[in-house]
């Protein structure tokens, strides 16, 4: 009989899931910008300094590029902005300055860059060589000539996060091996029953990882914040949201009816989490700063469930960071087996993992032990398979927003079955994570974020 293969650990890091950085898309705004700032940097590190810079934008980002902003976020990264710490209008901005100015700095030198050097690719060819990742951009310097002097491929694999094609210069040194390693849900839970649960697997292994002493609990405070900021703004804002489709802002009226006692009193906790998963939704469509929770699009559900818990509950810094730890375990396992990119797997790998990370750490909370955590996520997961992304306009607004406040209703409904149904289910994690995967890959590419199928093209009256 042959050896077992070797199962590397799970190496993602908790900051890389949980980014702060512009709205509406982490794998068309937030890992686009990222990646032509990496461009930038690796460029200006060598001494490049071209002419004219141009990206071209294939598949999911050039079908719906337009409606996420991807072409604002690549001029903005392009420009040396950043997503974690970008002054929201100046991102915003940028656009139209460089419409006027079509340039930028460029380590001291100026580089032409116009709003028009974005390109979007329409061809439909999938083949490996044009398409390596649904969501695909090439970075190209040309000469004073207009020759090539340099082009990168980069792809956007959802959740902010971002991969060259053949260049490994640059990339972040992977960690050293993880003091309590995991590589899916079973060794997780295996973990968790050594290093108190499931977040502190994560933890134990982030503070063995910690360059500065402090620097963990200093990137989860700033991820608090940055959720709080972001329910503060949106509970405030009000009017249409950009983009043309007419949708109104909705968080403000749902916080008043929830202030004036008229909401049905057996619902109200789920309506504070709602009016918090709009008020994060409505933020990121309108282009603010959220958090990537694992995603953009599915970012209002697990901060909304923990806010909501939080002032309830009266949580501690501690649990709070716990709870933080616990959701991100479940993304990362999910993210290294299967996906969280709309444009891979449809909306089950957003919305469907954001709904599982919420459950898992709700469950956690309100007292679960490891098994029930574990399947709270499973149940919150697989009421979500088969899920699409379908964007209306390609706008993180219709069906998003509303799904996000579905999310929330199911990741309490996941916590509570699980708390509350005694015996282990048939379904464990791990399988319903592969067959999220097998469903994904099965589904047709007009339901993984391309505004091709579903309520993107059935609605007439749009
Ligand atoms: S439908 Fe789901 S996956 Fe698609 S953009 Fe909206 S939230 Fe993201």
């Amino acid at each position: 009989m042959s050896a077992p293969a070797a199962r590397p650990p799970i190496t993602v890091r908790l900051l890389d899931i949980f980014r702060i950085g512009p709205g509406p898309s982490s794998s068309h705004t937030v890992g686009p910008m990222r990646a032509t700032g990496m461009f930038r940097r690796r460029l200006i590190a060598r001494g490049v300094v071209p002419a004219r810079l141009q990206v071209e934008l294939r598949g999911s980002l050039s079908a719906t590029g337009h409606g996420h902003g991807t072409d604002r976020a690549v001029l903005a990264g392009l420009a040396g902005q950043h997503p974690e710490d970008v002054d929201p209008d100046a991102f915003h901005a940028l656009a139209e300055r460089l419409g006027r100015d079509p340039s930028i700095e460029w380590g001291g030198h100026r580089v032409r860059l116009h709003p028009d050097d974005v390109v979007f690719d329409r061809s439909r060819d999938t083949s490996p060589q044009h398409l390596p990742h649904p969501n695909t951009l090439v970075c190209r310097a040309f000469d004073g000539n207009g020759a090539l002097i340099h082009e990168e491929a980069w792809l956007s694999v959802g959740g902010g996060f971002v991969q060259t094609i053949g260049d490994e210069s640059g990339k972040r040194k992977a960690p050293s091996a993880p003091v309590a390693p995991f590589w899916n849900g079973e060794s997780l839970c295996e973990q968790a029953r050594i290093h108190g649960g499931l977040g502190g697997v994560v933890l134990a292994n982030e503070r063995a990882w910690e360059e500065t002493s402090g620097a963990l609990e200093a990137g989860l405070d700033r991820i608090w914040t940055a959720f709080r900021t972001c329910v503060a703004r949106g509970l405030r804002h009000t009017g249409q949201l950009p983009g043309g489709l007419g949708v109104l802002r909705r968080a403000a009226t749902m916080q008043a009816q929830l202030q004036a006692g008229r909401v049905e009193p057996s619902y109200r906790i789920i309506a504070q989490a709602q009016a918090y998963a709009y008020a994060i939704n409505e933020e990121n469509a309108a282009g603010g700063i959220v958090v990537t929770a694992p995603t953009n699009g599915a970012a209002g559900i697990f901060p909304a469930v923990l806010l909501e818990a939080a002032e309830r509950l009266g949580l501690s810094r501690d649990q709070v960071h716990r709870a933080l730890a616990t959701g991100g375990s479940i993304a990362m396992v999910i993210k290294t087996h299967a996906s969280l990119s709309g444009a891979e797997v449809g909306c089950q790998g957003e919305v469907g993992s954001a709904t599982a990370m919420a459950a898992a750490a709700l469950c956690e909370i309100l007292g679960g032990d490891i098994d029930q955590v574990e399947r709270a996520a499973e149940i919150g997961l697989e009421h979500n398979l088969g899920l699409t992304c379908d964007p209306i306009k390609g706008l993180v607004q219709a069906p998003c927003i509303e799904r996000n406040a579905m999310g929330v209703a199911k990741a309490w409904s996941a916590a509570q079955l699980a708390l509350n149904t005694g015996e282990k289910g048939i379904v464990s994690l791990d399988k319903v994570i592969r067959v999220m995967k097998r469903t994904g890959d099965d589904m047709r590419r007009e339901y993984k974020e391309t505004s091709e199928g579903g309520l993107a093209v059935n609605l007439p009256e749009c």
